[in-house]
């Protein structure tokens, strides 16, 4: 279970005292605020705190002494407009400030990301909880033979046991030293900063992460896709629902033009310029390189 009955109380009495503001507040928003969504088997994403929405974005855009908002209608176009022409500063109007519990080989993906402001759970100071990822049967997935950073089929039968047993057993002995070591029972006990070194990358790490709404949408960019790997691909998708309620006209620019658009090169252009004149263009007479053209062709039947 992600939580425990204090934290759950805790949370509780947050949503049963709402404080009165003059600050801008989207009413998608403050239904997510405090809740925290599972992901994976002990993980969660919930939402701390939260700054401005859509009118703020257009706030910012026309540098307005109000709220900044003409029609709704008005706004859904600028909103597309800013996000068509990679006019990016106004969504950086927007903050959002998450409590994460990840698995630390998902962090380490995550981290990658420098635009936000982190503070993780100090594993000098305190002790881990023993919480581990497992992954669900249906996600013990071979190596991908075509693509080097991908899975395949799940595994099944014995080997998926077998599997299954090791990270079980290999993670309960790695912490039952890690216990050992800090115990203080008649020894001094080691340091947590030094016993922590032997615990697996599964097992589960927290932060607060703090980022602006272009950044975060930069990272969702690349880890909603497909391309991600599933252990963050997930927890991106529970940070999308909660961006589509809390800014929806941003969100509908985002997946239509980031999303659900496609860079194109300059020879892609072209050869899709010649093929609407009726030639039959081939990789060979494309310009471009056998790789770069398959996944032109996937571009252009909707399988990328
Ligand atoms: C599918 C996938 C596979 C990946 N595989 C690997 C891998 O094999 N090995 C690996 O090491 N990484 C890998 N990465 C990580 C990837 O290379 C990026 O580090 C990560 O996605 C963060 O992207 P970012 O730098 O754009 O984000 P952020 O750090 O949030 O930066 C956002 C933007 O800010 C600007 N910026 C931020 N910091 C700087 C800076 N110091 N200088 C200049 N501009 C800056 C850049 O424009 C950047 O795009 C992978 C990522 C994905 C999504």
């Amino acid at each position: 279970m992600p939580l425990s009955p204090d934290q759950q109380s805790e949370i509780d009495t947050l949503r049963a005292a709402p404080q009165g503001t003059l600050r801008a507040t989207a009413p998608g928003m403050e239904k997510h605020l405090y809740t925290a969504y599972p992901v994976l088997d002990h993980g969660f994403v919930r939402v701390v705190d939260y700054m401005g929405d859509d009118a703020a974005i257009c706030q910012a855009a026309r540098v307005s002494y109000g709220r900044g908002t003409k029609s709704v209608s008005n706004d859904e176009g600028l909103i597309r407009y800013l996000m068509r022409h990679w006019h990016s500063t106004p969504f950086e109007m927007c903050e959002i400030k998450l409590h994460v519990k990840l698995p630390i080989f998902v962090a380490r993906q995550w981290i990658r990301h420098r635009t936000a402001n982190v503070n993780e759970y100090s594993a000098r100071y305190s002790i881990l909880d023993r919480e581990f990822y497992v992954p669900a049967p249906e996600h013990l997935a071979a190596q991908s033979a075509i693509n080097n950073q991908g899975r395949g089929e799940a595994l099944s039968g014995e080997e998926a046991d077998r599997v299954l047993r090791y990270l079980r057993d290999d993670a309960s002995r790695a912490y039952d030293h890690y216990a050992q070591m800090i115990s203080t029972e008649g020894q001094q006990g080691l340091a947590r900063e030094l016993a922590r070194m032997n615990l697996p990358a599964n097992i589960y790490t927290q932060w607060y992460w703090k980022v602006d709404l272009h950044n975060l949408l930069h990272f969702l960019r690349l880890r909603a896709d497909a391309h991600a790997q599933y252990e963050i691909r997930v927890y991106a998708d529970a940070i999308c629902n909660v961006v589509r309620d809390w800014v929806p006209a941003a969100y509908a620019a985002f997946e239509d033009y980031r999303m659900g658009g496609a860079q194109v090169s300059g020879k892609g252009m072209d050869c899709i310029r010649r093929m609407l004149k009726g030639e039959d263009v081939t990789q060979e007479s494309s310009g471009m390189s056998k790789g770069e053209w398959r996944e032109f062709q996937a571009l252009l039947d909707g399988s990328a």
